[in-house]
């Protein structure tokens, strides 16, 4: 199989032809930590956790090295500590926790390698003296800026000129500044700042650079696959490979730049000031990690993506059937253990339809459809029951390569938000269950129905089969 992804520095879809083939390296730029990660950063984790799957199952999971960094130092992260004097320190400790936790909930896999701004501040340095030596910097009042001129092909990335930039206003116009269009690689900090020690005086990288530096140290100069959500391309992007290129030699640096579209809230930007800001951690209040997953995953990773609360309906109404089917064959695949597949790796018993579709550049609208195709069948025509754990097999490793599917059938029904105010506790459940039970065993069938309706008018509802009763919540 290949991969085939959508370049951003051509615009075309590639062919994946990775440098290395028994070491991919994909780097993707990681959160600032000053505060909790929102719905539109889990966006970008989502759609690189799903090439990295893709990456690990087609070239196995020792030959993917995947890096996302941690930038803890920003100015926002001081401007969160001078609004509120929380040391620094523990600023981006609790946050970079808190993303750690929030994104776990979601189902992303952690990547192999989480380098920290602070701890490749030498590398930094380094990679702004090479820059210096090589005629693309100009260090002046405590400051060491890129000078953009020396780069030809500066844009190549956003595909804008300088003057466009300029006249976009997207640039900070400072006295310092050769051209207007030149960027900071290194800036001084006062005293309270966050600073170190540097052949310019006490200071602190530029958010370009950390990235250039980061990726270099654990990917190497040159790697296969870049990404970040779409609003990096510029400047970000376009001034890590400025960096980067002009550093190391053009030609260097990732193959393919991948990004993923925006997202809205019921067809607005998501802002603050509009209050429709949802951090992951608001989202996890109300959704389950998984319902969020196939949320996002419902839209093609490079289409902008509305955040609704009828598509959170939609997804969890999707799970519930997918979970539905695995709890109806549950008995057949019982029945039949020696014949059952389940046991093998996570890696085999794949959909080809459903790989064919991931690696048409994540194409995970049609995974999912291909993933409803197989529940189809398992509801309306069982065949045999050696072909009904072969199919029940191919949905559920489907399923798990995009991260779903991965609670227990009988868990997912039973699954209520965390602090559901007001809802009755499994504990509570099952007493009324084995009261219900021992009411019918009475033959007082009344007290029994009313127990049943009840439980009905507290959500959760009640299915009598030959083992017992079973209970999931509507
Ligand atoms: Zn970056």
């Amino acid at each position: 199989m290949t991969i085939r992804l959508h370049n951003t520095l051509t615009r075309r879809v590639e062919e994946l032809t990775p440098l290395d083939p028994s070491n991919v390296r994909m780097y993707v730029c990681g959160p600032t930590v000053y505060d909790y990660a929102h719905i539109g950063n889990a966006r970008a984790v989502l759609a690189f956790d799903i090439l990295f799957r893709l990456l690990r199952h087609e070239f196995g999971a020792d030959h993917v090295t995947y890096a996302r960094n941690i930038t803890d130092v920003d100015d926002k992260i001081i401007a969160a500590h001078q609004a509120s004097g929380e040391p620094i320190g523990s600023i981006t400790e609790r946050t970079t926790k808190a993303f750690h936790e929030d994104i776990a909930a979601l189902g992303a896999l952690p990547p192999n390698v989480e380098p920290r701004a602070t701890q490749h501040i030498g590398e930094m340095i380094a990679l702004v003296e090479t820059l210096l030596a090589k005629g693309h910097a100009y260090a002046t009042e405590g400051h060491v800026l890129f000078d953009v001129t020396s780069m030809p092909d500066y844009g190549m990335l956003s595909r804008r000129n300088r003057d466009e930039l300029i006249a976009g206003a997207r640039v900070e116009i400072a006295p310092y500044k050769k051209d207007p269009a030149d960027f900071v690689l290194w800036k001084p900090s006062t005293p309270d700042q966050p600073g170190w020690v540097s052949p310019w005086g006490r200071g602190r990288p530029g958010w370009h650079l950390e990235c250039s530096a980061m990726s270099e140290k654990h990917l190497g100069a040159t790697f296969d696959i870049h990404g970040g959500g779409i609003d990096l391309i510029f400047p970000h992007h376009e001034n890590e490979i400025a960096q980067s290129a002009c550093a190391h030699g053009h030609g260097t640096f990732a193959k393919i730049w991948m990004h993923n579209g925006f997202l809205s809230v019921e067809g607005e930007k998501m802002s603050k000031s509009l209050g429709n800001f949802i951090t992951i951690r608001d989202a996890l209040k109300q959704h389950h990690g998984e319902t969020i997953r196939l949320a996002m995953l419902k839209t093609h990773y490079r289409q902008p993506l509305d955040w609704t609360a009828e598509g959170l309906k939609q997804a969890k109404s999707t799970l519930d059937r997918l979970y539905r089917v695995l709890l109806e064959i549950r008995p057949i695949q019982n029945a039949h253990a020696p014949l059952s597949v389940w046991a093998a790796s996570d890696t085999t018993n794949i959909h080809p339809k459903f790989l064919e579709a991931l690696d048409d550049d994540l194409n995970s609208p049609m995974a999912l459809a291909v993933l409803n195709t197989i529940a189809d069948g398992l509801f309306n025509d069982r065949g045999s029951d050696e072909g009904v754990i072969v199919a029940a097999a191919e949905l559920l490793r489907s399923a798990n390569l995009l991260g779903l599917l991965r609670e227990d059938p009988e868990a997912w029904f039973k699954w209520q938000p965390a602090g559901a105010g007001g809802g009755l506790s499994d504990g509570d459940i099952d007493a009324s269950i084995q009261a219900r039970l021992d009411s019918r065993k009475a033959k007082n069938f009344a007290e029994a129905d009313r127990i049943r309706k009840e439980l009905a008018d507290a959500g959760v509802i009640l299915e009598d089969g030959p083992n017992g009763t079973t209970w999931r919540r509507g």
